[in-house]
């Protein structure tokens, strides 16, 4: 799992270790977004939360995630972004993994306050294969439309200023605590997020592979 606040590039790199690992990526972020753009029972519950910024509940979230790691292309392992955001949430995902819990690693993305603000103010995701790029980095794709399949690149609703320091109060009173939790089980691994995303990226694998 990739642990780190808002903004510190957990979508990005979770996507990226994913392809390479050849497992599935597991964001309950994209899950949730997914079940508002369809407009279904799941994304009518939490579309309010989710635009203002706070944490959907951790009984709806134990469904969502049961039932996405029951698939059959969860077997081998996957890489979790999003999932745990509660001390409850890592009890839930202890029982939902059962015997395969002994495999987690936790891994932290590290990131300064400033960076993480800029990043996510300046970013734009397509709506439609879930692209990320930000307006701020002149490497990253940013015209209006999205490079990989034409689609209008948007503002995520929860991206505007006022909202982003409602989810950095949210992460600060209910996920930060989750450090202790894996740190105390062995679990805990910390990779510096401040850097670019090749290196980041390199980081995370050694650090799961040497786990
Ligand atoms: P971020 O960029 O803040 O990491 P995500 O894309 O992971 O955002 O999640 C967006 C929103 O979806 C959160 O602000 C929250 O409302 C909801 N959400 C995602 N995962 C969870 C979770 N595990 N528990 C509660 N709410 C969640």
């Amino acid at each position: 799992m990739l642990l780190g606040p808002p903004g510190s590039g957990k979508g990005t790199q979770a996507e990226l270790v994913a392809h390479r690992l050849l497992i599935p990526h597991v964001s309950t972020g994209d899950m949730l977004r997914l079940a508002v753009a369809r407009g279904s029972e799941l994304g009518a519950k939490v579309k309010a939360l989710m635009e203002a910024g706070h944490l959907v509940s951790d009984d709806l979230m134990r469904e969502v995630v049961a039932e996405r790691l029951a698939q059959p292309d969860c077997l081998k392992g996957v890489i979790l972004d999003g999932y745990p955001r509660t001390v409850v949430q890592a009890h839930d995902l202890d029982a939902i993994l059962g015997d395969h819990a002994q495999f987690l690693v936790a891994v932290y993305l590290d990131v300064a306050e400033e960076v993480i603000r800029r990043r996510i103010v300046g970013r734009r995701s397509c709506m439609q294969c879930g692209r990320i790029c930000n307006i701020y980095d002149s490497r990253s794709c940013c015209g209006p439309r999205c490079d990989v399949c034409g689609s209008e690149l948007v503002q995520r609703p929860d991206d505007h200023d006022e909202v982003v320091t409602a989810r950095m109060v949210e992460y600060a009173e209910k996920t930060e605590p989750l450090l202790g939790y894996y740190r105390k089980l062995g679990l805990l691994r910390i990779c510096n997020g401040d850097l670019d995303f090749p290196v980041v990226h390199e980081e995370i694998i050694g650090l799961i592979e040497s786990s």
